[in-house]
């Protein structure tokens, strides 16, 4: 019998979206174990944890029972890869279960990763190892804990089952939420076949689930206003996400558009990583041969794939080509000032500077401790909590712990701690609070690399979840002081960092 987890489904993807999807079935894992029920998550949402994380929960989470309500279906999405366009990727190895509103009324998708090859499984084996699944669960509790938009891992377990990369690899299922799935391929895929009335649907539909009050507002506007509103709102949500992924360094590594979201949430944590030392050409991932997903690149990418949506949107303009693609052009061009403005919050948040209203100055200040960061090799985390430091000694002097980073540089960053120390000291409030707020806009801890990778062999070679435990609890309080002088805390060594890569 189908075991009920106490989750009552809805399928408003499945009902409205005809075309998107194929039904399909979970591949049942030989022997599952628990590698990890995400408690918190279960508890936040107001699921059923001790349900959902017993011996239900693991048949469930395994594919080896599809639960009550259920209707599993792989998705439908096209996409550019590395800037090269694929008319149809899909679900190759993910399913949705379904969709449930949370205790506050959001809806969420609930969906597998690694959960068996789908008809568009293109020849992989639908299969995900213990080591990627714990590396997006890792990942994105850390962003969850930075306050940056992402999905999240609510299971994961081992299959039991042995699958081959470049090695034999245990394998692993992986169960997320989303608020949605819908991703700028979605779009990609409809347009591609010319199917109009699937792209209005789909509109509808993104609207309606991620943009309510404006499709509101749009209510009885011409259709080109109404794909632009939509446009307008992935923008906005995608520049806003981004301008947080550049200020903690994080790499996302395959910012394809089948990985950029509607939502504005991070997807797909496949090859991503956190920069250490400040570099803008700082690339992680093996197969980005020529440095397109490079940390400095993000933000100019992120246009590139909403210019893709922004095509994909033209068919249901209603409007003769030229206008469309003149309208929605004008849109696209609208990017550059809304991601600014949202990094020049970002700045200011790392930097202790409340908005007084002189926005090239600050920008200039921020750019100016970026560049020192890069030329001296600085740890991009450690150079921004360290500033705090400086507040709180009460002089705008390097400190112990600026100076060991900067080394010879810290002569030329004095000049720039005094210039810093001005501008604060022409804003409202004191140092000290200046200093607090800093403390909590700037992480003490992120996922380190090293730390990482160490954390990852053990769960997947000797199948000792201890190491990544202990990782997870560090990078849940990023903002904790009483994480300084820990492990956790500690910027990778020239030798730790040297030749990381990631698959
Ligand atoms: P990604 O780079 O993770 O966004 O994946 C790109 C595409 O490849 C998506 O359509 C995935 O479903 C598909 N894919 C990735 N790995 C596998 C696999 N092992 N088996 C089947 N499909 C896969
Ligand atoms: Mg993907
Ligand atoms: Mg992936």
């Amino acid at each position: 019998a189908a075991p009920d987890l106490g989750l009552t489904f809805d399928h408003s993807y499945v009902r409205e979206l005809p075309g998107l999807y194929v039904p399909w079935q979970p591949s049942p894992a030989p022997a599952p174990r628990w590698l990890r029920f995400n408690e918190a998550l279960a508890e936040a949402l107001g699921l059923d944890a001790q349900r959902l994380g017993g011996p239900e929960g693991l048949a469930v989470f395994s594919g080896q029972a599809v639960p009550a309500g259920a209707q599993p279906v792989a998705l439908a999405y096209a996409g550019h890869q590395f800037g090269g366009f694929s008319p149809q990727l899909g679900d190759g190895r993910a399913l949705l279960l379904g969709e449930f509103i949370d205790r506050h009324g959001q809806r969420h998708d609930l969906a597998f990763k690694g959960s068996g090859p789908t008809p568009f499984a293109r020849g992989g084996d639908g299969k995900a190892a213990v080591g990627p699944v714990l590396r997006e669960y890792l990942i994105s509790e850390a962003m969850q804990a930075l306050g940056i938009p992402t999905t999240r891992v609510l299971a994961a377990v081992a299959t039991g089952e042995t699958i081959y990369r470049d090695r034999p690899l245990p394998g692993a299922i992986l169960t997320r939420t989303a608020v949605s799935h819908l991703r700028v391929g979605s779009f990609q895929f409809l347009a591609a076949r010319g199917d109009v009335d699937g792209l209005r649907r789909l509109l509808r539909y993104a609207l309606a689930r991620h943009d309510a009050p404006m499709a509101q507002a749009l209510d009885g506007a011409d259709a080109a206003s109404i794909a632009l509103g939509l446009l307008r709102g992935v923008m906005q949500r995608q520049a806003a996400l981004v301008a947080r992924w550049m200020g903690v360094g994080f790499i996302h590594g395959v910012m394809n558009t089948d990985n950029m979201t509607l939502s504005g949430e991070t997807i797909d944590y496949g090859p991503c990583a956190f920069m250490e030392v400040h570099d803008p050409e700082t690339v992680f991932s093996s197969i980005d041969y020529h440095g397109r997903y490079a940390y400095g690149n993000q933000p100019g990418i992120a246009q590139w794939n909403l210019a893709r949506l922004a095509e994909a949107l033209l068919p249901v303009m209603d409007l003769p080509a030229e206008a469309a693609v003149e309208r929605a052009t004008a849109v696209i061009h609208e990017y550059p000032a809304i991601y600014q403005a949202q990094w020049l919050a970002e700045c200011r948040r790392k930097l202790g500077l409340l908005d007084t209203g002189d926005a090239r100055g600050d920008q200039a200040l921020a750019d100016a401790y970026l560049q020192l960061l890069h030329r001296w090799e600085v740890d991009h985390t450690w150079g921004f909590r360290a500033l705090a430091g400086v507040l709180r000694s009460g002089q705008p002097e390097p400190t112990a712990a600026l100076t060991e980073s900067f080394g010879a540089g810290s002569a030329e960053l004095r000049p720039w701690l005094q210039r810093w120390w001005q501008r604060l000291s022409r804003q409202d409030g004191s140092l000290h609070e200046a200093a607090d707020r800093m403390e909590a806009a700037n992480p003490l801890v992120i996922p380190r690399n090293h730390l990482v990778e160490a954390a990852l062999e053990a769960a997947s070679a000797d199948a000792n979840l201890r190491p990544f435990e202990a990782l997870l609890q560090a990078v849940r309080r990023p903002f904790d002081a009483g994480q300084a002088g820990t492990v956790w805390a500690r910027p990778a060594t020239a030798q730790q960092r040297q030749g990381y890569q990631t698959f």
